[in-house]
């Protein structure tokens, strides 16, 4: 019998506490959308069909919070600064026109207002209406640019990439503004109702720069946006894609209460080195087997991860990413009855 909320049960792992099973919390947008009709596009536009697929999936599924969201986080903000969009009916919307063509584009850049720019105030009030449907017993999270993948999805990542090496001043320009979108969105974030806001920085990987370009340009904007979030009240998360383990201590550092691990990592190293500092969360592989393969598949990947991370506490199962458009709900199920199925504490593996 579970005998505490959702939110209880992932504040707990947040703690490091053991709570009374694995809490289970899947990145799930757009993938509710096969639940109920409405088409990928069509939420683009609209908070009130972006809250009842995710409202839809919460329901279908039983997981324990529900990520707020539509859509990769970049491309949003990036639109709200002042990029165009090419969207498409029914697959995710790529930018079709940075805006810093040149260096000297950079005065066209503006700090986003969460309230008032772009869709962002579409997804802020889709917090507020997934919270007014589900209560408070149930943790709301929220993806939020991180600053470097948003400075390079203005730039161009190639450009980006390569000015890393070649122009560093450049990119520490662009950062400022990108640095303060994300700053305001997040706490705008929390302010709208989200309780856990995870900064996403994919670029920040350590299968895209270096450990010591990740110091040099991810870690103080990182660590900054965190901060924020934090001071309004909000629970910061990190997630970065890929292969994280170069970096694991230094996501630590930037003070972060959770971090979002790729599948990439292996669980048991990650908990080993970091299990006692803060919440892990993850990391089953999106495509390779949320997508791709079957729920008794998806079970036993479910049972590895618990067995690797759980014990003691600390740790949330999940996706290593996000779960693509077309992924079966019967295998997040399955994730989901997983946790209840290996993850009772205390665990005695
Ligand atoms: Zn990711």
């Amino acid at each position: 019998m579970s005998t505490l909320t959702p939110f209880q049960r992932v504040t707990a792992a947040i703690e490091l506490k053991e709570p009374d099973y694995v809490p289970v919390v899947p990145m799930i947008t757009y993938t509710a959308a096969q639940l109920t009709g409405i088409q990928f596009s069509e939420a683009l536009y609209s908070a009130e069909k972006m809250a009842k697929a995710l409202i839809a999936g919460y329901k279908s599924a039983g997981y324990d919070g529900i990520y707020v969201g539509w859509e990769s986080s970049f491309n949003l903000m990036a639109e709200a600064m002042g990029c165009k969009l090419q969207i498409q009916p029914n697959s995710i919307a790529f930018v079709k026109d940075q805006v810093v063509k040149e260096p000297s584009d950079l005065d066209k850049i503006e700090v986003a207002d969460p309230e008032k720019d772009g869709r962002l105030p579409i997804h802020l009030k889709a917090i507020e209406l997934v919270r007014e449907k589900i209560g408070k017993d149930v943790p709301i999270f929220k993806y939020v640019p991180g600053p470097l993948t948003l400075a390079s999805v203005l730039r161009g990542q190639d450009q980006l990439l390569m000015e890393l090496i070649r122009n560093p001043d450049a990119v520490h320009d662009i950062l400022k503004p990108a640095s303060e979108s994300s700053k305001r969105y997040g706490v705008a974030t929390v302010e709208h109702g989200a309780d856990i806001a995870v900064v996403a920085d994919p670029i920040a990987s350590s299968s895209v720069i270096s450990p010591t370009m990740f110091d040099q340009f991810a870690f103080s904007p990182i660590k900054n946006v965190l901060e924020s979030i934090s001071d309004v009240g909000g629970i910061p998360s990190l997630h970065i894609c890929g292969n994280t383990i170069p970096i694991l201590e230094r996501m630590v550092d930037t003070g972060t209460r959770i971090i979002e691990l790729d599948y990439q990592v292996d669980l048991a190293f990650a908990k080993d080195m970091i299990g006692e500092n803060v919440c892990i969360q993850g990391n089953i592989d999106p495509v390779g087997v949320l997508l791709n393969e079957k729920p008794s598949d998806v079970e036993k990947k479910a049972k590895e991860c618990i067995e690797k991370s759980a014990k003691g506490g600390g740790f949330i199962l999940s996706s290593g990413c996000e779960i693509p458009l077309n992924a079966p709900f019967e295998n997040v199920k399955a994730m989901v009855s997983a946790a209840k199925k290996y993850g009772q504490y205390p665990i005695s593996v």
